[in-house]
């Protein structure tokens, strides 16, 4: 289930085309760009992948090594090879050093290796949308709910003047909040954001940090932001 009402994307909508065959994976990657408004095709073969990259105009290709057809590679090189400027980011596997040398060899312009948190994902498609668009500014140096500021920059989060140190945690999932004013986030989609898309337990975590949470920005203030949708998740609002 999942609560479209109050979103409004705040970058500016992509297409990207999505080359992976891991169908979980891609599944849930796919999910959570089109969450952020993106337009995304998916492909699972390489060389099947490669032709729909001559044909259409993407602003981003997300490319796993280990494909049927071409592999990663192979697709990053021939495009190159063909003066494509496209943002390529290659999803690589675990501990493979030598993969990612390869694949920035290869042509790519950022690799993220498996598993990865969605969310991470996400501000690494921020940053390659960021560096092509060069026109730059599209991108806001804080989120603002009410009187809660988040700063992208350093992490923090600033409350009636105050600033408040977060965890690398606390500050991705009340980032993920954050972009979806007024929208209800579901326990999953929460975990899937923040911890990783192979998290397969009916994990509490969600709800330990948004404990954690409201006791760093809320515990000082009349007013609580963050709100508990009973037996559905959370969502961040003012008034
Ligand atoms: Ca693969």
């Amino acid at each position: 289930m999942y609560f479209k009402a109050f979103c409004a994307p705040i970058e500016a909508a992509m297409k990207i085309l999505l080359v992976e065959d891991e169908v979980r994976l891609a599944t849930a990657v796919r999910r959570v760009l089109e969450e952020e408004g993106h337009n995304t095709d998916w492909l699972a073969d390489g060389g099947l992948a490669l032709a729909k990259a001559e044909d259409e105009e993407y602003d981003i290709i997300l490319l796993d090594v280990m494909l049927p057809g071409l592999d990663g590679y192979a697709v990053a090189r021939s495009l190159r090879a063909q003066k494509s400027t496209v943002p390529i980011l290659m999803l690589t596997a675990r501990d493979a050093i030598h993969d990612r040398v390869k694949g920035l060899d290869a042509g790519a312009d950022d690799y993220l290796v498996k598993p990865f948190a969605l969310a991470e994902l996400l501000a690494r498609v921020r940053a390659l949308g960021r560096r092509a668009k060069m026109a730059g500014g599209a991108e806001p140096d804080a989120l603002k709910v009410g009187d809660l500021e988040l700063d992208l920059r350093s992490h923090e989060a600033i409350r009636a003047g105050q600033r408040i140190e977060l965890t690398a945690k606390e500050f991705s999932l009340l980032e993920t909040l954050m972009r979806h004013p007024g929208q209800v986030m579901t326990r999953s989609q929460l975990l899937d954001s923040v911890w990783s898309y192979d998290v397969m337990t009916e994990s509490n975590v969600v709800d330990i940090y948004i404990h954690y949470l409201r006791n760093k920005i809320e515990r000082n203030s009349p007013e609580k932001l963050i709100r508990t949708v009973r037996g559905v998740g959370y969502s961040i609002r003012a008034g």
